[in-house]
């Protein structure tokens, strides 16, 4: 694996005193992995030796009462470029560092006192989806990945899962004690569903696609899915059950895509009102014509919802879907507060939470100790009525995905 690495932590003189902070058992470990060293204070043009500096207020002073906060961002956006460069999804970094600290940092005081927060590099590369780790909790982290890897019950797939013969009855994966986990989505109108890079939304998203076509014709069952990321549901174009034959990945496409869901909805709740229909489900009992249940897939949901007006789309949906058949499964790994306000987020039934980049982002969503989760599709799953539990995701391997799709083309 490629992973980052603080370069005073390798025994680069790069400190502010000129000195480093070499780890030998760091050094150790990182014999089987590829290395990327950085300073981010040397990226940022700082010398060295320099003046100690420490966070107060969001801006980064020295001991002398400098502002060297531009310093600091510069080194941590060149720090980033090259993590982006290098595919890094992991990083290292030199705890309670103005730079490095992740979840933990000197106060500004000068004195030693550590208190919570990250450092400007570390919180930058963590709201781009990089799982920062300091020289204390990396062997833990790790040793939980390999742990992981080689226990059968994490990783049980889903075609052992075919169970129920409830159409949008769907498998969201076990509870610790090994029992199966179903959900009705006749009963939800939207599932959150967030975590860091490679933590396991996108199998999870896979999992629900591939269970609704096994349940489901393409007659009772409609997908639209917004894959901004351009990678993860490309592999579904061309089969009968996506509403527009593709799966979207502009930003311009998707949003036409969710305006013409907004007309769905709203021309069928006209539907309803107008022949006293109470629901989807009455109107499909008594109507000549059926209407297929919509699902709407948004991978990278942090994109699209940026875009105007896009906030109030899915609202709308999460509000009235239910009653019309329209779910919205949405999935993010970037920082959220940015885009999307708690009112929004409550709206959802359920919350599945994968391994988080940070304790803040668990705060924001309001799921405790996601960031203590193993990886490979272990989550914290959290109801709208306070319900909570660890559960573990299956696995979807791509051979069951590429026979189920090329099935229904
Ligand atoms: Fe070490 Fe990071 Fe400080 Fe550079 S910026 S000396 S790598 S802690």
């Amino acid at each position: 694996m490629k992973i980052m690495v603080s370069a005073c932590l390798l025994g680069d003189n790069v400190k502010y005193d000129g000195n480093n902070n070499y780890n030998q058992e760091l050094v150790d470990f990182l014999k089987n992995h590829e290395v990327i060293k950085v300073c981010p204070e040397c990226l940022g043009g700082l010398s060295t030796p320099r003046i100690p500096s420490e966070i107060s207020k969001d801006k980064v002073i020295n001991e002398e009462g400098t502002d060297v906060t531009n310093e600091f961002l510069e080194g941590a956006n060149k720090t980033l470029e090259i993590a982006k460069e290098q595919n890094i999804k992991v990083a290292i970094l030199k705890r309670n560092s103005p730079s490095c600290g992740f979840n933990s940092i000197y106060d500004g005081t000068f004195t030693h006192t550590v208190t919570k927060g990250n450092g400007i590099t570390a919180d930058l590369l963590s709201k781009n989806g990089i799982k920062v780790l300091n020289e204390d909790n990396y062997k833990d982290y790790f040793k939980r990945r390999v742990m992981t890897e080689n226990k059968d019950y994490v990783i049980k797939k889903l075609c052992d899962l075919k169970y129920t013969n409830k159409r949008l009855t769907l498998p969201l994966g076990w509870k610790d004690n090994g029992d199966p986990f179903y959900r009705d989505f006749n009963n939800i109108s939207g599932l959150f569903i967030t975590g860091a890079t490679g933590t396991g939304k996108s199998v999870l998203i896979d999992d629900l696609i591939i269970s609704l076509m096994y349940k489901n014709t393409s007659d009772e069952v409609k997908f639209i899915m917004l894959d901004p990321k351009k990678i993860e549901l490309g592999e579904y174009d061309g089969i009968k059950f996506l509403l527009s034959g593709k799966s979207h990945s502009t930003l311009k496409k998707g949003y036409d895509m969710l305006i013409f869901l907004l007309k769905i909805l709203e021309s069928r709740i006209n539907t309803l009102n107008k022949n006293n229909y109470r629901n989807i489900q009455e109107y499909n009992l008594k109507a000549n014509e059926k209407w297929p249940d919509i699902f709407l897939f948004i991978d990278e949901g942090a994109k699209i919802i940026k875009m105007k007006d896009t906030h109030l789309v899915l609202s709308k949906i999460l509000d009235y879907g239910l009653k019309v058949g329209i779910h919205l499964i949405y999935a993010t790994n970037s920082y959220l507060k940015d885009y999307a306000s708690s009112k929004f987020i409550n709206k959802f039934k359920y919350r599945i939470t994968f391994d988080l980049t940070s304790l803040e982002q668990e705060e924001y969503i309001d799921i405790e100790d996601a960031s203590f989760l193993k990886g490979n599709g272990e989550a914290i799953i959290k109801s709208s009525n306070g319900e909570k539990f660890k559960i573990h995701a299956p696995l979807v391997t791509d051979e069951e995905i590429n026979e189920v799709v090329a099935n229904n083309k």
